[in-house]
């Protein structure tokens, strides 16, 4: 059994609130209580065990800073020089911990346009990586399972996505997926107006796998139609789809008016999307409709200089990933510095930018009842960020990832 850990001197940001000087304590991998310092119990019990007394608790102070749900990422290629397509469990491990580092405990890795070759040994390194995340020696965030990222796209809105693996949506392909990944298969992006597209979001939809629009040309009705047939997601929203124009709305426009059980990501990194576009995206679709994503490649963590995405050269310099013919490819961004944008270029409160971050992502993915917020009962997955919102400790099921000790 490990000591519970009370985690003291912190702005706790909370579901509905930040309250100043919280505390909230881990046990047994579990949040065993989240709320006002002064009334922390003095002994906690673990489920079925004896209290441990205050006396006993290993201590963190974290001196002011914010204490947040740990981050949940449901769009993720890459990090610190590994790729979800290199198909390996030590590439996954490379991304946990870098991602670890940016506050980010639970992420889906995410493939690229590729061969079912290259996806299906994608789909097994993340089915192994889901198991071994679990354990004591995993120093990372956990992996939840897989976001299938095309290939069942439209060539028109490609992106960084390599359109030589284009092809109609396959069934046949998903069900092998699905086999090797059960409910480690999570989240999927395809285009609805493509060929197939209308049989695989059936198939996905009654298998529990959630759909999301991206990289799609539809038009607003063709988007539309795509919701009513049961796509809750739109990938990076205003990137890589049919944008908004006063005499054909697009995808964006659908997305604008998508009903409340519609999430769409973005990504904030003030490259990707205008501060303003981004803020206009949260008018219409509330905070409860916002999922943060970093869309992260290989080169996130790493130096500038050139990385590959999906077998696609790209260029790193400053904050921009791009292909030689300037298609911004990914992105270098963490999420810490996502939600920091939120607060400070778009304006949103921090308990609503964690929402974004964690809740939202964690209800899409469908692990909500464990993750993404400060509750007791949930997981154990927290997040320390200092008044820059730099992540200087996290904590993935209880067990310390990234920090100095205190
Ligand atoms: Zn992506």
């Amino acid at each position: 059994m490990h000591r519970p850990i009370c985690i003291t001197g912190g702005k706790l940001v909370l579901e509905e609130s930040v309250l100043e000087d919280g505390a909230v304590v881990l046990m047994e991998g579990r949040i065993a209580y989240a709320g006002p310092a002064d009334l922390v119990p003095p002994a906690i019990a673990p489920p079925g065990g004896e209290a441990v007394p205050f006396s006993e608790w290993e201590r963190y102070d974290a001196q002011g800073a914010w204490v947040f749900p740990g981050f949940v990422d449901v769009h993720i290629h890459g990090g610190g020089g590994a790729d979800t397509m290199d198909g390996t469990v030590e590439a996954l491990r490379r991304i946990a911990s870098l991602h670890a580092a940016h506050g980010t405990t639970c992420l889906l890795a995410t493939t690229t346009t590729e061969s079912q070759e290259r996806i299906v040994a994608a789909a097994r390194a993340v089915r192994e990586a889901m198991a071994l995340s679990k354990e004591d020696g995993w120093h990372g965030a956990s992996i939840a399972g897989m976001h299938l990222e095309g290939p069942y796209i439209n060539p028109k809105r490609a992106g960084a996505q390599n359109p030589a693996y284009i092809r109609p949506a396959s069934v046949a392909e998903l069900e092998e997926v699905m086999a090797i990944l059960e409910e480690g298969f999570r989240l999927v992006t395809l285009a609805p107006e493509m060929e197939g597209a209308k049989e695989a979001i059936e198939f996905l939809r009654r298998a529990g796998v959630a759909v999301s629009m991206g990289h799609t040309d539809a038009t607003f009705e063709q988007a539309m139609a795509g919701f009513d047939a049961g796509i809750t997601h739109v990938t990076h929203t205003y990137n890589a789809m049919r944008p908004l124009h006063h005499r054909d709305p697009g995808v964006v426009g659908a997305a604008f008016l998508s009903g409340p059980e519609v999430r769409c990501e973005v990504i904030a990194d003030g490259v990707h999307v205008h501060a303003k576009a981004i803020e206009a995206l949260w008018r219409a679709k509330g905070t409860d409709g916002i999922c943060l994503v970093t869309d992260a490649i290989a080169a996130a963590g790493m130096p500038e200089g050139e990385y590959e995405l999906g077998r696609l050269q790209v260029t790193v310099k400053g904050r921009e990933c791009r292909l030689a013919d300037g298609t911004l490819a990914g992105s270098v961004l963490t999420m810490d510095q996502a939600v920091g944008f939120m607060v400070r270029e778009v304006g949103v409160p921090v308990h609503e930018a964690a929402q974004m971050a964690a809740l939202n992502p964690a209800r899409e993915a469908g692990l909500d009842a464990r993750k993404g917020s400060l509750r007791v009962g949930k997981d154990a997955d927290v997040a320390v960020l200092d008044a820059d919102f730099r992540t200087v400790a996290t904590w993935v099921g209880g067990r310390r990832v990234f920090g100095d000790p205190a």
